[in-house]
């Protein structure tokens, strides 16, 4: 189908290099994807390094391989057998790729399949590897090709970079669905002014959660985030005064309905057990950046309390829609909240080292293909 430029990784350690491939060809129920922006993760240094050492069981991408995790672009062309998305659509490519056919796909549980698999970062089952077969391409490629099943359409008020940061978004929305977030209740977030702690401050947000108790420790990301909405968002620089405290003194003694871990890897466990200890009976708490160090649960306090743990990973493209559906209605504003910082695919090494000196969760750092 003719050439493109794609970023790829020919050895672990050393820089992407700019390499003309094939354009992928398509199975009859894919997607090819134009891809006009695609985000640059904090994480995305620690897989291409670090990954193959620190979580062998996790499969990668085979060398030479192309990343890029959130991809968003205009529709190219379709499989045969794809009849309701058409080319010059803009969407996004939820990456999270399923097998389809497993016990856990046929249930509709397409993130318990053991073939579950980001693709252009790493998969999660032993037969990730036949998802990287199928699909070897990914966002610092001019051309993607996707399962139909993966794809997210845009509205017309969603930029392709904002749309590259879905998955953060995502991760933040599927995390509050499965705590039970809705108008009425209040949740707890920590890490709240990270990537992924924004995310779930204007999820929770758009989905009508009434009190939000953000807690970070950047006295001056909290109050960019408190101006959001000042009315409901509540700030906390983590340590001015006990969490559990704070929370039940602005909720009437109760304590939050849920509690939204997004502390990633390398944090002590001490945020997670306050955030624990600040729910009300009943409460749920729900890990969305999987700290590494193991928590000390009171599983005897929290049997009489009925409070519950959940992990969640990432979300579902039909959870993707319903996100696209709050940015169309202006209840989930990207646009206007991040700032976006652009590199090409030629200075995607510069792209790299932006994301490590971002401020907090605001700044989305993205590769734009000419
Ligand atoms: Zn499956």
């Amino acid at each position: 189908m003719g050439q493109m430029k794609a970023a790829r990784l020919h050895k672990i350690g050393t820089d992407f290099s700019i390499d003309e491939i094939e354009i992928p060809t398509l199975g009859p129920d894919d997607v090819l994807v134009k891809v006009e922006a695609c985000g640059i993760i904090p994480n995305m240094k620690n897989v291409m390094q670090h990954y193959s050492e620190w979580f062998p069981f996790l499969p990668l991408p085979e060398l030479p391989a192309i990343y890029g995790l959130d991809a968003a672009g205009i529709v190219a062309d379709v499989g045969a057998n794809v009849t309701t998305i058409k080319s010059g659509e803009r969407v996004y490519v939820n990456p999270g790729v399923s097998c389809g056919n497993c016990h856990a796909c046929r249930r509709g549980e397409s993130i318990n399949c053991d073939a579950f698999t980001f693709l252009g970062y790493f998969g999660f089952g032993a037969r990730s590897r036949e998802v990287f077969d199928r699909y070897d391409t990914a966002g610092f490629a001019e051309y993607m090709a996707a399962p139909a099943s993966a794809i997210v359409k845009l509205p017309g008020n969603v930029s392709f970079e904002a749309a590259a940061r879905l998955g953060y978004m995502g991760t933040a929305y599927s995390g509050l669905r499965k705590a039970g977030a809705r108008a009425g209740t209040s949740a707890v977030i920590s890490g709240a002014t990270g990537t992924l702690g924004l995310g779930a401050v204007l999820l929770a947000k758009a989905m009508g959660v009434t009190k939000i108790f953000a807690v970070a420790r950047d006295r001056t990301l909290l109050t960019r985030l408190q101006d959001l909405d000042p009315a409901r968002i509540h700030t906390l620089s983590y340590g001015d005064e006990p969490l559990d405290e704070w929370v039940r003194g602005h909720t009437g003694g109760l304590g939050a309905d849920i509690f939204v871990d997004a502390i990633g890897p390398g944090a002590p466990a001490q945020v997670s057990v306050d955030g624990i200890n600040s729910l009300r009976r009943g409460g749920r708490y729900v890990d969305i950046g999987g700290m590494d160090e193991k928590l000390p649960l009171e599983m005897f306090r929290m049997m009489c309390f009925q409070i519950s743990v959940l992990g969640s990973l990432w979300f579902t493209t039909a959870e993707g829609q319903d996100m696209m559906e709050m940015a169309a209605a202006g209840t989930l504003d990207l646009d206007g909240i991040l700032d976006h910082v652009v590199y090409p695919l030629g200075e995607i090494s510069a792209a790299l080292e932006a994301v490590d000196r971002r401020k907090g969760g605001f700044t989305n750092v993205v590769i734009r293909h000419a």
